[in-house]
């Protein structure tokens, strides 16, 4: 079967945080605009009625969702929803969940539950003939490691094929992520510098200016290399990095990230520097003997002719003095040193920021007034946009009710980003405190030695005066 169009839609964990935060304003965005047109079924283990789930689902929209609630559209909305009451290990919940999808053929069911029972449920989803024409939708993380990850996509393989699967990496759903594959193939000048005759190094920075937040005890079983590394960094390194895509298709793009992922170097320990916010150990949910970090500084190596021996930096941290996402790409100086301040001054530079906002800005030289052939660095801004109008959520959920998976992680993507970072998850490498609202340990400036050094983000770049190689 090729991907279909949703008819229906099933939240399994309708009862939990994702649904609240993320499902309901979502969905409730979708109705506001005209683009919800099927029914919705929840489904979780809690004795609740119908006006219990349309109670919830309204404080979701009201905490997390875009402004107040227009009651007519909620109306509409809270009239699409149904609740069924289910034991996940019953293949009786899954035949009352048949009964409730009517004569729905194409049903999108969404696992918002932990990953530990997706096995269980897929299994029962098709025992209990809800699988039949059905698709799914799944959440990160795909796996703590190469090995379950492979597990988990058995399980989901063994009730849904690949084309009925969609991976949620709500990365992939960001207006700015977007932007960048558009401005990279929307326009000419960037492809012939865009590799390692021109680029230096490129440098991605996500930074959060907050700790843990109360998901201690989530937190401390992943940490940051598992919870955004393996999967936001690396698909952010994907679309930098891969090759123009044979056409728009979903499938060419993946098989175009897949390639470069698939040319990146698994990680060695002198890779990658681990740190802990001071304090971490006091989080409620933590292990008093948690070795998870809160930070990481990566170096990853993509062996291919565009990318050979252009490093690509990470680095990933809580507790940082800020809350931005972004890429800094530095360019090699021209190959000859024309005018006095040549050999010293600062180099060009595209610079994409995420978060807070979306801004692509390139840095140039240009002559500063008066006699001397001497110049100044400016950053011309290209683009500055606020944040997302649509969110990331709402704009997957979309495409995953109308059949297109361009923006999910496919099984071969999730599997090769975990082979990078699957050797140093076995090492455990040191561990550096840091102090919160810093850069993280000093040990990292080690991973940029030769190269560019770190940049920090929201600051003005300023690109250390190192030879080049
Ligand atoms: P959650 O609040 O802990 O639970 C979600 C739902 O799963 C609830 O309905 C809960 O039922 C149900 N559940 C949990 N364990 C169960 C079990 N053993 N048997 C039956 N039902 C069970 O989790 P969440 O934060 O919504 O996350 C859901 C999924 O999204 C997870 O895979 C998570 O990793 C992923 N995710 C979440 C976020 C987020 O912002 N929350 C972000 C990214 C990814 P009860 O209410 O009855 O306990």
């Amino acid at each position: 079967m090729s991907r279909q169009k949703a008819d229906a839609l099933v939240i399994f964990g309708v009862t939990g945080d994702l649904a609240h935060r993320k499902i309901f304003p979502s969905l409730y965005a979708m109705e506001q605009r005209g683009a919800l047109q099927v029914p919705i079924v929840g489904i979780a283990r809690q004795d609740m009625t119908l006006d219990d789930l349309i109670s919830r689902a309204r404080n979701g929209i009201e905490r997390f969702g875009d402004g107040d609630i227009d009651e007519v559209v909620f109306k509409r909305f809270a009239d699409r929803l149904k609740y069924v009451l289910g034991d996940y290990a019953d293949i009786e919940s899954f035949k009352k969940l048949r009964v409730a999808l009517g004569d729905a053929k194409h049903p999108l069911h969404y696992l918002a539950v932990p990953p530990s029972i997706f096995g269980m449920v897929t299994a029962n989803l098709a025992a209990g003939g809800c699988a039949d024409g059905a698709s799914v939708v799944v959440e990160k993380p795909f796996g703590r490691d190469l090995e379950s990850s492979m597990q988990l996509n058995a399980d989901l393989h063994a009730v849904f094929p690949e084309d009925r699967v969609y991976r949620i990496d709500h990365y992939l759903g960001k207006e700015a992520l977007l932007n960048l594959t558009y401005f990279r193939f929307g326009n000419r000048f960037l492809e012939p510098i865009w590799n390692h005759e021109h680029v230096r190094s490129v440098q991605i920075t996500m930074a959060e200016d907050f700790g843990v937040e109360g998901r201690g005890a989530f937190y401390d079983e992943a940490g940051a290399i598992r919870d955004v590394v393996q999967n936001h960094m690396l698909q952010m390194i994907a679309l930098l990095a891969m090759d123009p895509p044979a056409s728009p298709d979903d499938e060419s793009l993946r098989d175009a990230k897949v390639r470069v992922l698939r040319s990146m170097r698994p990680l060695a320990p002198e890779d990658v520097v681990r740190g802990r916010y001071r304090g971490y150990l006091k989080e409620a949910g933590v292990h008093p003997d948690s070795r998870t970090e809160t930070y990481a500084a990566v170096r990853f190596h993509i062996d291919s002719w565009r990318w050979a021996g252009v490093p690509f930096l990470v680095r990933v941290g809580k507790e940082m003095p800020v809350t931005a996402t972004e890429v800094l790409v530095d360019l090699r100086r021209p190959p000859q040193a024309l005018f006095d301040d040549s050999a010293h001054c600062d180099r060009n530079y595209f610079r994409f920021q995420f978060k807070p906002f979306t801004t692509i800005s390139i840095g140039a030289r240009a002559k500063k007034p008066g006699d001397a052939m001497v110049g100044e660095q400016i950053e011309m801004i290209a683009l500055h946009q606020e944040p997302d109008e649509m969110s990331a959520y709402e704009r997957l959920i979309e495409d995953a009710m109308l059949g297109q998976a361009g923006l999910f992680a496919r099984v071969d993507e999730v599997e090769s980003a975990w082979r990078i970072i699957d050797p140093v998850l076995k090492v455990n490498t040191h561990l550096y405190d840091y102090q919160p609202s810093t850069w993280g340990p000093l040990e990292a400036r080690q991973l940029a030695v030769g190269h560019t050094a770190w940049h920090d983000p929201l600051s003005p770049v300023k690109i250390a005066h190192t030879v080049e190689p």
